[in-house]
């Protein structure tokens, strides 16, 4: 039976280890943020474009609900046509 204590004093230690290495990331990327000067103007520092398209935008965006199906889509993916909202275009025409 050593050997099943070996494997469990291997699993605890990878276990400690990659608990420490996620603490030390987690402080480590702190730093990085503190770091960065909040006067600076609003732009991602790789594409040097404006951070305000980001991919949270789309989860900010308007939900809309497709007349015919009833599936709800980002209102700039939906077509709208007579007041109603549609996931596609075959259900616009579906519906006309
Ligand atoms: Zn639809």
């Amino acid at each position: 039976m050593r050997w099943f204590l070996f494997l469990l004093l291997g699993a605890f230690g990878w276990l400690l280890w990659k608990a420490w290495s996620r603490a030390k990331y987690r402080s480590t990327r702190a730093k990085q943020e503190t770091k960065n000067d909040p006067s600076l103007p609003d732009q991602d520092p790789q594409t040097g474009q404006s951070a305000h398209k980001g991919p949270n935008e789309q989860h900010a965006q308007t939900m809309v609900r497709c007349a015919h199906c009833g599936a709800w889509s980002p209102q700039s993916m939906a077509l709208s046509q007579g007041g109603q909202w549609f996931c596609d275009e075959s259900h616009a025409k579906a519906k006309s």
